[in-house]
Formats: structure tokens, sequence, C-alpha cells
């Protein structure tokens, strides 16, 4: 098309492709740059034998139309084709006198039981549970970046959503940690405290719980690659185009103004906007040579802390597991022999049984995952030394999998496929900082400072990812893209477009 404004995007991860889809649906020429030889970053799934191994997806917000959020995955063909599995249980948690802990996804439910549980807390969980309801009636708007509202928008949404944000404004100041050393029942505490991890902030707990209740945060079936490879197949159908094994060096720069990048092999490759959906640190101080920085940059990306890197096991099992119910995250177990990874003792690790996806297994099989936070630097420093590297990495699946057989004895001659990741297949593969799963870990501190989407000083640049969102995610990821595409249009002068299909088209 003569005059048709082009954009690269650096990265294939859901941001990437969620950007790239938008790019495309608004008459825009669109080029994903990936450095890896397949999309979805983090959100991917691999093959081990003939196990197919879920290394992101647990929950997506956003699966059912309660929520405005659904829109965008129908538009990025995401789920259309998918089964949606809605769990009764979150996590259900096992101590070492036999007690047993179930966070149930009903909130009814929820309540009782944990006034039955521990009727001494019943002033705390009280609060705790109002806040759950407020969230379950409201519903944040999403069709439009919040970078383009107007006084009316604004005005719109205190008005509309107040009881909500009041709630946000008052759980989000407190951490997980805090909230369970105001609980007395021993059981309670140590569950709210395996959630997940203890310094975020209560309102990842309780957005989660809200979504759990309305069923609109389902498993989609076959899990993240399955899930990405119909983003992909919608940017494809959209016209994108993907160019793998291409990694970005350096942001291409003219007068301040973003005009293109050039790859580690030399070749330059030139576009009316940047878009980087690829790690922030890597964006803005090495392709960008950390020339355009701010206080407010310059503060986030020296006291922010990530979501740790982790080390990630798969376990592929002769067993089908059909008498334990199905969980959104899985079980939270007692190490008899605590866990070393890296500088971190685990006493207790989340064990996922997907007992309810048969496309990760043969019949009659299951697979079996667990991750378990560590430090960066250890595996940095170990990773130098390959075999140290190797035999650490036997190691630890090896007492992961003593652990286990004490609470599943009859597995002991089932495990058939053993599969693991550490921070360095993070760094490597994906690039995230310090080998991150999730971006900025949503602390109270964190939660107070708001990610601009643009650099100061930096002309038709844009970042977007769970960089720019704290608290990471799918539909974070997802939506940044999405936005970033309305600001282009808006700079452009053009409305932007979204639709699910050619036939219909939405306008806002
Ligand atoms: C174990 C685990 C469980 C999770 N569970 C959930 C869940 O249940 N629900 C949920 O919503 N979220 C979950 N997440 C988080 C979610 O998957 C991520 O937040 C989201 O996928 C991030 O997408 P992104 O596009 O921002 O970043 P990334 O996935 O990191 O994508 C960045 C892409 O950029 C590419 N790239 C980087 N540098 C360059 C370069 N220089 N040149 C070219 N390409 C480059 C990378 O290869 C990568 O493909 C989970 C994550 C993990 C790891």
């Amino acid at each position: 098309m003569a005059n048709q404004k082009s954009i690269i995007i650096i990265g294939a991860g859901m941001s990437g492709l969620s950007a790239g889809c938008y790019a495309q649906m608004n008459g825009f020429d669109s080029m994903i740059f990936e450095m890896g030889d397949h999309a979805g970053g983090v959100c991917t799934s691999w093959k081990r034998g003939d196990y197919n191994i879920n290394g992101s997806m647990h929950w997506l917000v956003g699966s059912a139309p309660n929520v405005k959020m659904h829109q965008m995955w129908l538009e990025l063909g995401a789920i259309q084709d998918k089964m949606l599995v809605n769990h009764d249980i979150f996590l259900t948690l096992k101590n070492v006198a036999g007690q047993e802990f179930k966070f149930y996804t009903n909130l009814f439910q929820l309540e009782k039981y944990i006034h039955e549980i521990a009727p001494e807390d019943k002033e705390e969980i009280d609060d705790f549970i109002k806040a759950i309801k407020v969230f379950i009636e409201y519903d944040l708007p999403t069709e439009k970046a919040q970078e383009l509202f107007g006084l009316f928008d604004g005005l719109k949404l205190i008005f509309t959503e107040f009881p909500m944000l009041m709630e946000a404004m008052k759980w989000s100041k407190i951490t997980i940690a805090e909230f369970a050393a105001k609980l007395k029942s021993p059981l309670l505490q140590k569950a709210f405290l395996s959630f997940w991890h203890p310094e975020m902030s209560m309102t990842t707990i309780i957005v989660t719980l809200a979504w759990m209740h309305k069923r609109t945060a389902g498993y989609p079936m076959g899990g993240s690659g399955a899930f990405i490879e119909s983003v992909e197949e919608r940017y494809k159908h959209l016209g994108g185009n993907i160019a793998y094994h291409s990694k970005v060096e350096k942001i291409i720069t003219y007068d301040d103004t973003a005009v293109g990048v050039q790859l580690t092999n030399g070749r330059q490759y030139f576009a009316d906007y940047i878009i980087s959906a690829a790690d922030g640190y890597n964006t803005i101080f090495k392709m960008l040579g950390g020339k355009y920085i701010d206080e407010n940059i310059t503060k986030i990306y020296q006291t922010f802390k990530p979501f740790p890197s982790i080390f990630f096991i798969a376990l592929g099992i002769d067993e089908s597991f059909e008498e334990l119910e199905s969980t959104v995250v899985g079980y939270n177990l007692p190490m008899k022999q605590p866990l070393k990874i890296g500088n971190t003792v685990h006493e207790r690790a989340t064990v996922q049984i997907y007992n309810f996806d048969p496309t990760l297994a043969p019949e009659g099989k299951t697979l079996m995952t667990c991750f378990l936070s560590t430090d960066y630097q250890f595996w940095h420093s170990l990773y130098q030394n390959k075999a140290l590297y190797e035999a650490e990495k036997d190691r630890i699946i090896n007492d992961f999998i003593h652990n286990l057989l004490a609470h599943f004895p009859h597995i002991s001659d089932k495990i058939e496929m053993q599969d693991c990741a550490t921070p360095m297949t993070y760094n490597n593969y994906t690039g995230n900082y310090q080998g991150s799963y999730e971006g900025w870990l949503p602390t109270p501190e964190a939660s107070k400072i708001h990610i601009k989407k643009t650099l100061p000083n930096l002309h038709h640049f844009f970042m977007i990812g769970h960089w720019v969102e704290t608290g990471g995610g799918l539909p974070p990821a997802a939506m940044s893209g999405r936005n970033v595409v309305q600001l282009i249009c808006h700079q452009e002068g053009r409305k932007f477009k979204s639709y699910i299909s050619s036939v219909e088209a939405v306008m806002i």
C-alpha cells in the first residue's frame, strides 16, 4: 500500500505479538524481529519425549465474556478454539502435621471454610472477603489506553469505580507477609504466605480471587504453546511478518527520533515507529545506550525488585492422578529435606499436576511441574563451569524427586521424563533482566510509581510488556501492545480499529 506507515517491533512475546496484531488491524506495515526460533518469550511450551511441557500458563484473566478484557483475547484470536478449564481450588496446602488448607475459587465457599477453620481470624478475614466482593462487582475499563484519558474519562472512572479504587488503594499498601503476620491461625498464615511471593501487595491476591470467583481466569487447554501459536497465527493472518533468529543489538536514532534497528549480524532496518517488546533493561541501557533516561527511570531500575528468577522442574509420570482434585496452581507441599536452590532454601514447594490437560501427556500419564525462586547471580557464576552447572541441575532434580516421593510413594518407578530450566535458560532464551520470569514485582513501593511506555526526549518510540506493567502477566503484556497502537493511531490522527474477524469491526 502506498504511503503505508511502518512499525518495527522487537520481540515476539505476548506483548510484541499483540502490538503486531493491532498494528496490522490499523493499516500499519509491521515487522517483528525475534532473537529466538519461535514466538512466546516466557509464555512457551516445549517437547520432551511424548510430553508437552507447559512453561507458563496457569490462568488467563479475561477468559470469560463477563469482563471487558475478554474482547481483547477474541481480537487476538487467542481463545476462540480453546477449551477453558475453571478449577474449584486455587491452591491446596498440606502441612507436616497432615493438615490441609484449600483456597477455594468460589468466594462463598472460601469464606465459610476459612471461618470454620480459623474462627479466631474472623475480623481480618471479613475485611479481606469484603474487598474481594467489591472487586467482583466492578471491572476496569480496558477499551481505551489510560494515556489517552481526558478529564471526562478520569471523572467517569472515579465516579463509577470509586469503591474498587478505594479498596485498591487500601490493600496495595499492605504486603502479603504483613497481612499474614496479623493472622492467629498458623495454618491460615502459612496458606497466605504460600499463595504467591510474600513481598507482593495484598491487592494481587484479592483481584486474583475475584477473577477466580467470576470464573474468568480459566486455563486454556493446551497451555502456553497452543495459546501463543493461536496469536502468532492471527498476526500472520493479518499480514504481519516475523523474522526469527534476529537479535536486535541497537535501536537507531536520528535527531532524538527512533528510526530503525540494527541486528547482531550488522543488518539495519528502518521504520516510522519502533516498539520494544523486549526486556526493559536491555532496551534502555543497551540498545539505546542509556541516553534516554530521567530520574524516574533511574529510580525504577535501581530500586524496584523484579520477580525472582526460577528453577523450573518438569516430570513426566506414568500415572493418571485421576483421584486428585485439579487446582489452578497446584499442591503446596512440605519438603522433608529442605531443598537448596542456589542460595535459597525451600521448606515447601508448589507442584502442579496436569491431570486435567490430556494434551500435555500420553493417555494415562501426567505432566507435573514445579518452579522455585532462586538467585540469578549464583547461576550466572556456576554457568561459567558447564560440568558443575549440569551436575547442580541433576542434584536439584534428584533432591526434588526424593522429596516428592515422600508424598507420592507409588510413583517411584513411574517417572519417565525429567527436565529443568534455570535462570540462565530464562536469560539466554528471553533476555529477561536477571532471568526474571514476570517483570517487576508488585510490591507496595512499586505500585506507587506509574511506568511510562515512552522514554524522555525520544520520539516515535514505545516500550511494552511486563517491564512497563508492574506485576506482569499475559493480560497486561497484551493490553500494553494494544494500548501503544492506540497511542500511535492518536499521533497519526487515525481512529483506532480493532476487530475479531475481518467482517466484524469495533471502533472506539
Ligand atoms: C513459570 C511462569 C508462570 C506464569 N504464569 C502465568 C499465568 O498463569 N498467567 C499469566 O497471565 N502470566 C503468567 N506468567 C507471566 C507471563 O507469561 C509473562 O508476564 C508474559 O508472557 C510476558 O510477555 P512479554 O511480551 O512482556 O515478555 P517476554 O515473554 O519476555 O517476551 C520478550 C520477547 O522478546 C525477545 N527478545 C528479547 N530481547 C530481544 C532482542 N534484543 N532482539 C529480538 N528479540 C528479543 C525474547 O526472545 C522474547 O520472545 C508466567 C510466567 C512464567 C515464566
